[in-house]
């Protein structure tokens, strides 16, 4: 579609990120009803469940994202994208203040979006508890460049650790890839590293076969505690025979440039603090609220009490608004920070807003249609308005009685090394743990299936021939 002006006589929505939950909402969203502003740092969306694999180079990170354009210029309706980042949302005035963050800046970079209507899917940063040393040392998993950062850390750490001369116990801390966080993230990225190493590396660097270990640390008594706990049971003992260490009810402290300091409880019951050299560190204890979204809540009274993101009703409407909706990670609707409910929150507010769409359009034609049956000269003309009328009262009430949003969890998924799997999912008949490598063909087909574009399905089932016939990539870009 073309681009044209604003519409006057439609209201401004404006939709903040590129993520799971808007880009669902703007997949489904009739943009003719309302002069649609996309605001997002990122003009493309990313596939997160494969971003692992782009660590160990195993699926390339172009195959995974989606540029925004490609699918926004097929609306019906332009669609207005800025390629921004929000730095406050000034809910009284209605308007976003956003800057352009990228190293290009044109005279204007910095500017004032107003909005009607507001839907907040900024997604969430990741959690350090404040810890010293984790922003300065470690690699984060949630992004495209971390996943860049971490493959070209873990050839560097192959690379220097063969490095001449080198003592063994420098080789010994180099070698050592450590992962925070015994969640979904953490349990998959060691999973795919462990692959790498025994896949490729171990033949191609033999020097580093007998060092090269990867240590995963959870502060709780268990890894993945959203699955149940047989498969808990399941990936802690395909992990020991992956030789992938599990250092459960272990709290990292601090950091420092070469060593974790981990506290835990040793077999007297005595709080004992331990230092681990590392090589690499990855960071995946979860997520913490943004600044943008924190200082949004701080606005609106009816939030003060929430704490892990902007409490919603059951129509995804913020608390203590009427023109703010948020949808994924930065949402409180009582459900996991997953992409799976962000999803369907965002699939939910485009049917919503199609709706509403619907019933502003019967609302001006019923005006029109009163003032018809005021002024109309015969009564032939005015019965028929009055059928009409009843008619698109009819259907607006239809159009009203959209129920609220509910969640329906389609089952858990992790990916835990050596081409096995585990999920828990949810059938018509009841749950279904299962683990294996069954299950992981049915990772790779659901995740397949979930790709965001056919263009990607294929880019990403040549990235996984490629490097099953060549082995993955380590040059060090
Ligand atoms: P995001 O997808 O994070 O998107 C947020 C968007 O907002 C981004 O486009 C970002 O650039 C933009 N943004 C950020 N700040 C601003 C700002 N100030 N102004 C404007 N825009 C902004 N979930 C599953 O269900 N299944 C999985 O298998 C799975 N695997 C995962 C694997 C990894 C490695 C990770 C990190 C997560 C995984 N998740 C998975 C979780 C899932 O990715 C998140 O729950 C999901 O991304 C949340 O969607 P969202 O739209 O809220 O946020
Ligand atoms: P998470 O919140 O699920 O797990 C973080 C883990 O880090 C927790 O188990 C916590 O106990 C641990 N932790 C926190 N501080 C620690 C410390 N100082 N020392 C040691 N351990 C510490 O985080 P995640 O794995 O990044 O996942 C975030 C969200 O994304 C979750 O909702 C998850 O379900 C979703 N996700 C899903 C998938 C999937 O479905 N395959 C994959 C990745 C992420």
């Amino acid at each position: 579609p073309e681009q044209i002006d604003p519409d006057p006589n439609k209201k401004t929505l404006v939709v903040l990120g590129t993520g799971w939950g808007s880009v669902s909402l703007l997949k489904k969203l009739d943009t003719e009803n309302y002069n649609v502003v996309v605001i997002s740092p990122r003009n493309y969306f990313l596939f997160t469940p494969l971003l692992p694999s782009c660590t160990t180079g195993l699926i390339e990170h172009r195959s995974i994202m989606e540029p925004v354009r490609n699918f926004l210029r097929h609306k019906k309706a332009a669609v207005k994208f800025y390629e921004a980042e929000a730095t406050k949302i000034d809910y009284e005035r209605r308007v976003i203040y956003v800057n352009d963050e990228s190293e290009i800046k044109g005279e204007s970079h910095t500017t004032e979006v107003p909005f009607d209507m507001l839907v907040v899917g900024v997604g969430a940063e990741n959690a350090t508890f404040g810890i010293p040393g984790v922003r300065e040392h470690s690699c984060f998993l949630k992004e495209v460049n971390d996943a860049q950062r971490i493959r070209q850390r873990i050839m560097d750490c192959c690379e220097t650790a063969t490095f001449k001369d080198q003592s063994p116990d420098e080789v010994k801390r180099l070698l050592h890839m450590v992962v925070v966080g015994g969640g979904p993230t953490g349990v998959e990225f060691a999973g795919e590293l462990q692959d790498f190493f025994e896949n490729d590396l171990k033949k191609w660097i033999p020097d580093i076969k007998d060092n090269f270990k990867v240590t995963l640390v959870e502060a709780l008594p268990s890894v993945l505690p959203m699955f149940s706990k047989q498969l808990i049971d399941y990936t802690e003992k395909t992990f020991k025979e992956e030789t992938i260490e599990v250092r459960t009810k272990t709290m990292v402290k601090n950091v420092t440039d070469k060593y974790i300091e981990a506290e835990f409880t040793d077999a007297n019951g005595q709080k004992q603090t331990e230092k681990i050299p590392y090589g690499l560190l990855v960071w995946a204890t979860g997520n913490a609220l943004r600044p943008v979204v924190k200082d949004l809540m701080a606005q609106i009274p009816a939030q003060k009490d929430s704490r892990r993101g902007l409490a919603v009703n059951e129509y995804l409407v913020v608390k203590g608004t009427e023109n703010v909706w948020a949808v994924g990670d930065c949402a409180v609707a009582g459900y996991a920070p997953t992409g799976q409910v962000a999803a369907q929150e965002g699939a939910f507010l485009a049917r919503l807003f199609n709706q509403m769409g619907k019933t502003e359009s019967i609302d001006l034609e019923l005006k029109n249609l009163s003032a018809v049956q005021e002024t109309a000269p015969n009564k032939e003309k005015r019965d028929e308005a009055f059928a009409r009328i009843k008619d698109l009262q009819r259907r607006r009430r239809r159009v009203n009685s959209m129920g609220p949003f509910e969640y329906s969890h389609q089952g858990s998924l992790a990916y835990i090394g050596s081409e096995k799997a585990v999920a828990d999912i949810s059938w018509l008949t009841g749950n279904l743990a299962s683990g294996g490598t069954l299950t992981y063909f049915f990772w790779l087909s659901a995740y397949l299936s979930m790709c965001f574009s056919t263009r990607n399905r294929i880019l990403v089932i040549m990235d996984w021939t490629k490097a099953k016939v060549f082995g993955r990539d380590v040059s060090r870009e």
